[in-house]
């Protein structure tokens, strides 16, 4: 259960400073902040650490985690399709290759039957 919560720590980064992980709940505004968000303009707002809110469950904190969660779906799934289109690309351009050594092989075999016959 460690990893997952860790994971689970580790995915939920802040839009606004890559790389930190969101760790805290300001009450009045709810928001999600991080450590950079919550000196400016949060500094004197109650703020939560993350795991105590979602431990008292705080209402529209899950909301809150959804949205964050959905963001990162989405970016997942658009790198995953550029994957998958890059993948095809590279399959499309090995197939059409063989088509064309094919060919090629054709060829050269039509012409080398012709010299025969000559
Ligand atoms: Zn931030
Ligand atoms: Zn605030």
């Amino acid at each position: 259960w460690y990893d997952e919560e860790a994971r689970e720590r580790q995915a939920a980064q802040c839009p606004q400073h890559p790389g930190e992980a969101l760790r805290f709940l300001c009450q009045p505004c709810s928001q999600l902040l991080c450590r950079e968000c919550r000196l400016d303009p949060h500094l004197d707002h109650p703020c939560l650490p993350l795991a105590e809110a979602v431990r008292a469950r705080k209402p529209g904190l899950e909301e809150l985690l959804a949205g964050v969660d959905s963001n990162l779906v989405e970016l997942e799934a658009a790198r995953r399709a550029e994957k998958e289109a890059l993948a095809q690309l590279r399959e499309q351009a090995a197939r059409v290759g063989t088509q064309v050594e094919e060919a090629a092989e054709r060829v050269l075999r039509a012409l080398l039957a012709q010299k025969q016959e000559v």
